[in-house]
């Protein structure tokens, strides 16, 4: 018989009311991918458990198997994030990530990558770094970890090199000649940029300056291949970094 209790590192992705006191917190965890788990009591004013199940908390957790959720009945906060509670402005930032993650990542596969990387993605809008870039890296990252890699080398239609710009529902890049409707337009150093950020660790983006342009164009690919692929829906972070 597998043990009842277990203990993994985990990233809150979200909380929720549940019952009178209770919470239903959703973790990314290190090891056992992305699941939801009660926190009872979390709602009362001298809960212990409460500051350590909090959106934007990384910690290590104990886990009790319970019939519907895993029951957590221990915790240790690793990190708190306290920038994303603090600042206003970076709070949309990390609530992004978060959703992001929470919307795409379905099930309970491990996937250590994604793990890391919005521990770093949570980490590196702390510095003081190109904030819009650093989650349009995020963005292209968690699409390939969840294998949905944009084609970025060549054209999918004919397979020359000579691309003009990305397609969303190919999920790659095109010629003039393959040109579909639905076509973004992308400059060169746009895509030299697409496949940089792909290609390299979350931290590199530091080292990065594109033109506005760039992130743009960028943006608009990013958001389109998403909404086409993935469609991770309406976000709350998105509303507040609009404005
Ligand atoms: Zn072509």
């Amino acid at each position: 018989m597998s043990s009842r209790i277990f203990k993994d590192e985990g990233l809150v992705l979200r909380t929720r009311p549940l019952g009178e006191a209770d919470r239903l917190v959703t973790l990314l965890s290190r090891r056992g991918g992305k699941f939801e788990a009660v926190a009872r009591g979390a709602r009362k004013m001298k809960s212990k458990l409460a500051a350590g199940v909090d959106i934007f908390t990384c910690g290590e957790y104990t886990f009790h198997r319970g019939k519907t959720w895993p029951i957590i009945t221990g915790q240790h906060p690793l990190e708190r994030f306290m920038w994303f509670r603090e600042d206003p402005e970076l709070y949309p930032y990390g609530l992004y990530l978060a959703e992001l993650t929470d919307r795409l990542v379905v099930g309970e596969e491990p996937c250590p990558e994604l793990y890391r990387l919005l521990l770093d993605g949570w980490r590196l809008l702390g510095e003081n770094g190109d904030r819009g870039l650093i989650l349009r890296a995020f963005e292209l990252k968690l699409v390939h970890y969840l294998g949905y890699s944009p084609g970025l080398h060549y054209c999918t239609g004919c397979g020359t090199e000579n691309v003009r710009g990305f397609s969303p529902k190919e999920g790659s890049l095109l010629c003039a000649d393959c040109r579909p409707a639905d076509l973004i337009n992308l400059e060169t150093g746009t895509i030299a940029l697409a496949r940089r950020l792909l290609a390299s660790p979350l931290q590199q983006v530091t080292m990065i300056r594109p033109t506005l342009r760039q992130k743009d164009e960028l943006g608009r690919m990013n958001k389109s291949f998403l909404a086409y692929h993935l469609d991770p829906g309406e976000l709350k972070s998105r509303h507040l970094l609009k404005e």
